[in-house]
């Protein structure tokens, strides 16, 4: 590879043992009903990791049945929300006892950093789910002011039977995003990871069951989504939906809930986030968040900081300095310490990649590095950059779910903003400067749910995260997540003798 894998060849890679590749439903690992399998591929060479069990809808069945008898006469939703908070603290102790393992597990099914695993994904996902067993007994109604003879307040309770349908890009974080908030409200799940990455959410299972978290509470249906995720979009007996995913997808769930039970619906999905760069900026500091924003996890990531605004005193210097970053952004095997970035997730993601990139340069824009595989096997390519991109080009527009950068030139601040906005996306954006004032304003006009300034990728538990436009609506993270997965109702008692 360029800047990758020794003579462009990818070496034995360390693979992890699998322990869990069956269905996970009322407690126990059980075949599909159909019997049927599916592969799940190794990134790294493209070779079957394991064959996994294939939800259908008759298991999907099984699973929110079993998912409806514990929410309706089990103990989860009834035990208090100490007792819950406990047993889900027990359950980060033991996803962080495993990390290693589990690291292991999403870098050969996911193709990510076994560092990054270790430091970033798995220590998220426990700090996530001790997040929601902190709010598991701290979940409030209101006193309300209601008028006449009666006193009035809200009960918040658990919406019921949650179906999570998950993305391949982070298998662990995807899982705990959702299903920390639904377990800390008393619900119970079925969860159907994405078909390139089933294996962790199943180990994720393995571990519930461990730490207490009783039969049914948590049910795991890997397999396909236009069988096992749309039967769960279109179920009459799942209360509320909560995907992640693609815009287009994300369409399709909010169609099959309309179409069903009128579930309710929150839908994280796709970003193409402006990364917007002053003259006042540290230029070796811009790069470095920039290269971050777009190359971290090879570019998979709906939050990735695609469309790189450069204000045109810096310009010339920023693209000769991004060239070089981008250079020595090492791809290679995500087992190994020294790489910086592995392969994208599969076949279908690497050729999308690519077809991207050669839109890029019939369009008219110049390809200034990258723009190629990095690796004779496996789904590697290069970092990639373009210049000379306008706004109406497709790779502009789309989200390209890769190592893509597109790189714009801008002259003041309102321009920066117009650009910033022309997007049908909403997700987050950079800003690096130096001033104050540049800061406040642009961050408060730009249309995205997440703005980061002078830095990137700062997620943290206790920060609402969503989409505005067409990235889709509600929050995971925080306090407002709790929100999806509560029901609030309303008690009016009538005071007769009340004096006032
Ligand atoms: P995808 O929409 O193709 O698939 C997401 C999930 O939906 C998978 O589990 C898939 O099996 C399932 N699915 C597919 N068709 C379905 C159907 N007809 N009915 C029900 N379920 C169905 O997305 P992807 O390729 O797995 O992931 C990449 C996308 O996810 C990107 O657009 C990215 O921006 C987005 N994403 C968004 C966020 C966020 O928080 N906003 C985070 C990560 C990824």
């Amino acid at each position: 590879m360029t800047n990758g894998c020794s003579n462009g060849k990818v070496a034995s890679p360390a693979v992890p043992e699998i322990k869990f590749t069956k269905l996970f439903i009322n407690g126990e690992f059980v075949d599909a009903v159909s019997g049927k399998t599916f592969e799940t591929r190794d990134p790294r060479t493209g070779d079957v990791l394991a064959h996994v069990a294939e939800g259908d809808k008759t298991d999907v069945d099984l699973a929110v049945k079993a998912a409806r008898d514990a929410f309706e006469h089990g103990k989860w939703p009834r035990m208090s929300g100490y007792e819950r908070s406990r047993i889900m603290n027990k359950f980060a102790d033991l996803v962080e006892q495993h990390t290693e393992e589990l690291a292991a597990l999403d870098g050969a099914d996911a193709g990510k950093l076994l560092l990054l695993g270790k430091i970033i994904d798995i220590p998220s996902a426990v700090q996530m789910l001790r997040y929601y067993a902190g709010a598991a007994d701290k979940i409030h109604g209101e006193v309300l002011r209601v008028s006449g003879k009666y006193q009035g307040y809200t009960l918040k309770e658990p919406m019921g039977v949650v179906g999570v349908i998950i993305p391949w890009n982070f298998p662990t974080m995807m899982f705990f995003l959702k299903v920390s908030p639904a377990l800390a409200a008393g619900c119970t799940v079925v969860v159907k990871p994405a078909e390139q990455t089933p294996l962790s959410a199943l180990y994720y299972a393995h571990l519930a069951k461990q730490a207490g978290i009783p039969d049914g509470v948590i049910n795991v249906v890997p397999g396909f989504g236009e069988r096992a995720g749309a039967a769960i979009s279109s179920h009459m007996d799942v209360d509320s939906v909560a995907f992640t995913g693609s815009t287009e997808i994300g369409r399709v769930i909010m169609e099959a809930a309309a179409r069903s039970n009128l579930k309710t619906v929150s839908l994280e999905l796709g970003g193409k986030s402006p990364m917007i760069i002053f003259d006042d900026a540290d230029v070796d500091m811009a790069i470095n968040l920039s290269r971050l924003a777009i190359f971290f996890n090879k570019g998979e990531i709906c939050v990735a900081g695609s469309r790189v605004y450069v204000q045109e005193g810096i310009y010339d210097e920023f693209v000769k300095k991004a060239v070089e970053a981008a250079q020595n952004w090492k791809v290679g095997d995500p087992f190994d310490v020294s790489s910086n970035m592995g392969p994208q997730v599969d076949q279908v993601q690497f050729e999308r990649v690519l077809k991207y990139i050669e839109h890029g340069k019939s369009e008219g824009a110049t390809l200034l590095t990258g723009g190629k595989p990095a690796s004779d096997k496996g789904y590697y390519i290069e970092p990639t950059i373009f210049t000379d991109v306008k706004e109406d080009m497709k790779i502009a527009q789309d989200e390209i779910f890769g190592p893509v950068m597109c790189l714009m030139k801008f002259k003041t601040v309102e321009e920066a903003i117009e650009k910033a906005n022309c997007t049908r996306y909403g997700l987050a954006a950079g800003i690096v400067t130096k001033s104050l004032d540049v800061g406040n304003k642009v961050s408060r006009s730009v249309r995205a749910g997440t703005v980061w300034v002078n830095c990137y990728f700062a997620f943290d538990p206790d920060a609402p995260f969503g989409g505005y436009k067409m990235s889709g609506f509600g929050r995971d993270q925080g306090m407002a997540a709790m929100d999806k997965y509560l029901q609030v109702k309303s008690v009016i008692t009538a005071l007769p003798d009340s004096p006032w």
